[in-house]
Formats: C-alpha cells, structure tokens, sequence
C-alpha cells in the first residue's frame, strides 16, 4: 500500500458541498495543504441544471460549477476517479479502492446521495439510467435519437424533470408513480392535484397506484408489465425513485448516522475533526429545531462553507437551513418552504390558510404557529415573492398583522411595517438580492 500524501484538510466528494466547504476554507486558512478525493471522473457540474441541459436550454459550459482553474487557485489537490473505501479514524487516514491512502488532520464527507434502485429484475439493463450524474447525461444523451416511447419510474421532484425534458423532446413518456399522487413528500394534495392536471393536459401518460410488474428484453428494455397488467413499449427507462444518503463510509468509522451522518451546527460529526454536509449529512433544521436530511444544493453548499470555517479554526454555525423546493412541471411554477403540511400530518398546534384562484391557476396555502410566525408556505402559480415569506419565516416574525395582505397578488415589502421593511431589505441586500 502506498501512501499519497498527507494534507492538513482532506475533502470526500466534489460537488456544492466541497465547494463551500474550499470557498469558506480558504477564506480563513490560505496556507494549509488541501486535497479532495472524487469518485467521478469529470469536472465539478451542478446537477440543479441536468434538467436544463438535457432539455437544451443551457449549452454545456453552463453545467460546470466553477472554473477550470478553481482548484489551482485555491491549492487545491484533486484526485478525479477515486473513490474513498474506508476511513481510520485512529490514524486519521483514508483508504482509497486502489490501495491508496491519505492521511488527514481535518476531514470532511460531502458524498451526497446516491440514486435508489428498487429490487426489480432488469434494472440493470443498458438504457436504464437514473437521472443524476454526468454520466446519466452521457448515457441518455447517446440514447435521445432512438427513443420513441420512454418509462419514468417515479413521480418525484427527479421523476418530473426527466419526464419534461423527453417530453420536450417529442418522446411518448409514460410516468409510473407508486402513491396514489405525484410530488407527494414535498407538496400537499392540491399542488399535487395541479401538476398532475397539467401533465395529463400536455399528454404524459400517468400511472398512480401502479408500478413495474416486469421488464422484457434482452441487453435492452424493450417493454415493461406494469403491476396492473398493461404494457408499455419502452426504449429507455429512468428510474427516479429517490436518492439515499452515502453513510457507508461513516457508520463503518463509528461516526454516528441516524438517515444522513448527524452534525452539529458547525457541521462536526461526533468525531471530533470530522466534518460532513449536504445530501450525506442530517442537519440543523431551524423550523424543527431538530437535525434532517435535507437534499438541496443551498444547503450543501452553506453547510461546506460553515464546515470550511470550523476546520480552519474560525467558529461559525449554520442555523438556516430547512426545506424549499423551488420548482416548474410543465409551466406549473411551485415554490415549496418549511414544514409541508398535508391532510395526514395536519394538527391542531397549526394554524393553516389556503387560497385557490381557479381562472388564474394561483393557489397559496401559509402554515402559522401559535405565535403567528410562518412555518411552511406552498405557492403555485405566482412564486415571485417567495423570498419574503421566506425571510420572514427564517426571522420567525410574528405576520399576524399583515396576514390578510400576503395572499394579495400585489404582497411586497410595501405592505410590511416600515421597521420591519427596512431590516429586510438591509437582509436582501447583504445577499446580494436587492
Ligand atoms: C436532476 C437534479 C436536479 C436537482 N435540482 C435541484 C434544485 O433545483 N434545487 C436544489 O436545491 N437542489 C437540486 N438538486 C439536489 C442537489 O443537486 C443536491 O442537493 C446537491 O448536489 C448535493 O450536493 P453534495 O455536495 O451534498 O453531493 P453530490 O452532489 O451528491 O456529490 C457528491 C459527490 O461525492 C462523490 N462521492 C461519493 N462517495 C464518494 C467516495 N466514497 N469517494 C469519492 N467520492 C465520492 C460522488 O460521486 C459525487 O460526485 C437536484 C438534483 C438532481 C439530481
């Protein structure tokens, strides 16, 4: 076994959160040695815009995260096609799937989600695919020019956008969703209901309730049985069923994992001087004041940087994070934030309000606490003012003197009392929004 070297901070995966993780790094620490080990092959690419690539709004330069030069600048060591296989917490080492081993004085996970195959035979046939990585994208792309009729497995967020891209692409999708609605773990009954009106318009095929009986073909898919017994003529299959958290690595290192690997605020695991973020990670949700996995690229990303800081010795806590889905089906734009209440998990401790303009297709449902602070918000339609509710839902500001005014078409600032206006904009421009 050789050994490659030694750095200071060593970074698992090359994505949002080994970003951050650089960004906030390097902003404190200038000197210290840095290495990152990514199983993929490629440049760092934002998965966020897979969806817009495939479809063909954004050329493929847009897909890269950062720069060429990114990781010289900031000296950084990158080791592309490697993947971490163990890690000793004794020694402070990592073991790579060549033989390889690093060692490290602070580490951090960032090694995202990977994509869940459920245990149906044929799956591993070759123009099966998920839709998440650039290889994903190689592969699908080599398959569009043959495809006529394709089988999304899954309604989800991941489901929905293969589905719009291969319908944009003049394919017969059929979508086969397991729950008796689509969207269901991130939206409510109504926005589901929306969606699910708006593919059935545009001519998706939908399956509710139903799902893959068998696979036929040979190395391909060539069709599928769905469980109700019907067949669909199939030239590619996505499957897009959910991605689980990559724990392997820790749990097999003692670090504590409940879904994701647990942190704290400043997104140390419970070995001290190991650090984990985004998809891998279950963090600080401030809506729940508990620790979550939340899958987001925003969060990835800002719990890198918060993680960047702490290994290099300057103290920072991420208390912002929560769940928004910021999304569009088939024109149908949906901003999802905070604690997303459906019939089954409403309760009595929540105070609920929904709005449903049929002729203008904008439907806003507020979820309140007790104190009359916002914990979750749906908005269909009209979405442009999501980043005020969501400034006021993070400030937990009390909005029962102006409830009335956010479900007006026209809400902004202009409705808020003045002091209150003027922290959020002072907020908005420190972002960068205003
Ligand atoms: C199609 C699609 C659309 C999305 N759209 C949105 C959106 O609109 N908004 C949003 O907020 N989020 C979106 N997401 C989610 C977002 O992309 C993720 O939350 C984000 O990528 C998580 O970043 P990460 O750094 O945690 O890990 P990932 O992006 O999952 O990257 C982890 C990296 O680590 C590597 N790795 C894993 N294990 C090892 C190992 N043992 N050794 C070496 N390398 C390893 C992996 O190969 C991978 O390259 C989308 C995701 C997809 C797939």
């Amino acid at each position: 076994m050789s050994n490659m070297g030694g750095y200071d901070y060593l970074i698992i995966g090359n994505s949002a959160g080994a970003v951050g993780c650089i960004e906030g790094l390097r902003s404190v620490d200038k000197s210290g040695t840095m290495a990152l080990v990514s199983e993929e092959e490629c440049r760092v690419y934002s998965r966020a815009l897979i969806p817009y690539y495939l479809g063909g709004h954004i050329a493929r330069d847009r897909l890269y995260y950062r720069p060429l030069d990114f990781y010289d600048r900031a000296h950084v060591g990158v080791f592309n096609g490697h993947r971490a296989v163990k890690i000793d917490t004794a020694v402070r080492m990592v073991k790579l799937d060549d033989g390889n081993s690093m060692s490290y004085g602070k580490l951090l996970i960032a090694a995202g989600g990977k994509p869940f195959y459920p245990p149906i035979p044929g799956l591993d046939k070759k123009n099966v695919y998920s839709f998440h990585s650039m290889s994903d994208v190689q592969g699908i792309e080599k398959e569009l020019p043959g495809v006529r009729s394709a089988v999304v497995l899954g309604g989800g967020v991941i489901g929905l956008m293969a589905a719009e891209v291969l319908h944009g692409k003049g394919i017969r999708v059929h979508v086969l969703e397991l729950a008796d609605r689509l969207l269901a773990p991130v939206v409510d009954e109504t926005t589901s209901q929306l969606v699910e009106n708006a593919l059935r318009e545009t001519g998706v095929d939908l399956y509710l309730n139903n799902t893959i009986g068998q696979i036929h073909g040979g190395e391909r898919v060539e069709s599928i049985t769905l469980k109700d017994g019907r067949t669909i003529p199939c030239d590619l299959l996505i499957v897009g069923v959910g991605v689980a958290p990559r724990v392997e690595l820790a749990e097999h290192a003692g670090i504590q994992v409940n879904r994701g690997i647990v942190v704290d605020k400043k997104m140390q695991t419970s070995v001290p001087g190991i650090f984990a973020c985004g998809d891998c990670a279950s963090t600080y949700n401030f809506l729940t004041d508990a620790v979550q996995n939340m899958p987001l690229w925003p969060n990835a990303y800002l719990g890198g940087r918060v993680a960047g800081y702490n290994m290099a010795g300057a103290e920072r806590e991420y208390t912002l994070g929560t769940q928004m889905n910021a999304m569009h089906f088939f024109d149908v734009n949906i901003v999802s934030a905070g604690i997303n209440v459906t019939e089954a998990n409403q309760n009595d401790s929540l105070d609920i309000i929904k709005n449903y303009d049929a002729e203008k297709k904008v439907y806003r449902k507020f979820v309140f606490s007790k104190e009359g602070t916002i914990t979750g918000f749906i908005l269909v339609g009209q979405i442009d003012r999501a980043g005020i509710f969501l400034n006021l839902m993070r400030r937990k500001v009390d909005v029962r003197g102006f409830r009335k005014e956010m479900f007006k078409n026209s809400f902004g600032y202009a409705d808020l009392p003045e002091t209150l206006r003027w922290q959020l904009l002072q907020d908005d421009v420190i972002l960068g929004v205003v």
